[in-house]
C-alpha cells in the first residue's frame, strides 16, 4: 500500500497544537524613564497565554515596570523571603496578593523589567527562547504564588512551592511553542541546568 508521504508530512507539520484554555490577562506597562531593549509586552503575552485558565483565575493583570516608576517603598529597604532579608533593589518580580483588610484590591504580579533584562547576560538577552525562559523564570514564580495561594494550598516553603510552580510552566510553556524543536531542547536544557549547577554560567 502506498502511504501518501506528502500528505502525512504536512500533516504532521502543521498539526495543530491543541491549546487548553486560556483567559486573556491584561497587560499594563509603566515604565518611567525607561524603553526595554526588547518586546517584554509580548514575551509576556506569549508566556501567560500557554498557562491554563485554572491557574489564573482571579489573577487581574501583570504590571510591566522599572525601578525609578516604583513608588520610594517598593525600591529603597529590605524585605523577608525564606527566613532571610534581602534588598528591595534586587526584587525581579512580586506577586500582590488580594489584601487582607477587605476591599482590597485583587491580585496581581508585578514584572520589574529593567531588572530582569539586567540579570541576563549575552545569549539570554538574544536568543528568543533563552530570554522567554529566563522572562518565564521570573513570572511563572509569581505564578506559581498565585497558584498556591488561589488553587493549590499545600504546607511547604512558599519559595519553594512558587519555584516548582515556575519549573512546571516553563516546560509546559516550551513544549507548546516549541514542541517541534524538543529533539534538541531536551538535551540542551540538561547542559544548562549542569552549567547552572557549577556556576559556569
Ligand atoms: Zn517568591
Amino acid at each position: 500500500m502506498e502511504i501518501d508521504k506528502r500528505r502525512w508530512f504536512n500533516g504532521f507539520v502543521s498539526k495543530p497544537v491543541a491549546l487548553p484554555e486560556t483567559r486573556e490577562i491584561r497587560i499594563n506597562e509603566t515604565y518611567r524613564g525607561y524603553a526595554p531593549r526588547v518586546n517584554a509586552s509580548a514575551i509576556v503575552h506569549q508566556l501567560l497565554s500557554s498557562v491554563p485558565a485554572k491557574y489564573l483565575r482571579g489573577l487581574d493583570c501583570i504590571v510591566l515596570t522599572n525601578e525609578t516608576a516604583l513608588p520610594r517603598s517598593g525600591r529603597i529597604g529590605k524585605m523577608w523571603s525564606r527566613g532571610r532579608k534581602f534588598k528591595k533593589s534586587d526584587v525581579l518580580g512580586l506577586y500582590h496578593g488580594r489584601s487582607r483588610s477587605g476591599g482590597g484590591s485583587s491580585p496581581y504580579i508585578e514584572l520589574r523589567v529593567d531588572k530582569i533584562i539586567a540579570s541576563l547576560r549575552g545569549a539570554f538577552l538574544w536568543v528568543p527562547i533563552l530570554r522567554e525562559i529566563a522572562f518565564g523564570h521570573v513570572l511563572f514564580h509569581e505564578v506559581g504564588h498565585h497558584i498556591h495561594r488561589t488553587t493549590r494550598p499545600e504546607h511547604s516553603e512558599k519559595e519553594d512551592v512558587a519555584d516548582r510552580w515556575a519549573g512546571k510552566l516553563n516546560v509546559n510553556f516550551i513544549r507548546k511553542k516549541y514542541w517541534y524543536a524538543m529533539w534538541f531542547i531536551v538535551p540542551a536544557m540538561k547542559v544548562y541546568k549542569f552549567m547552572r549547577r557549577r556556576d559556569w554560567i
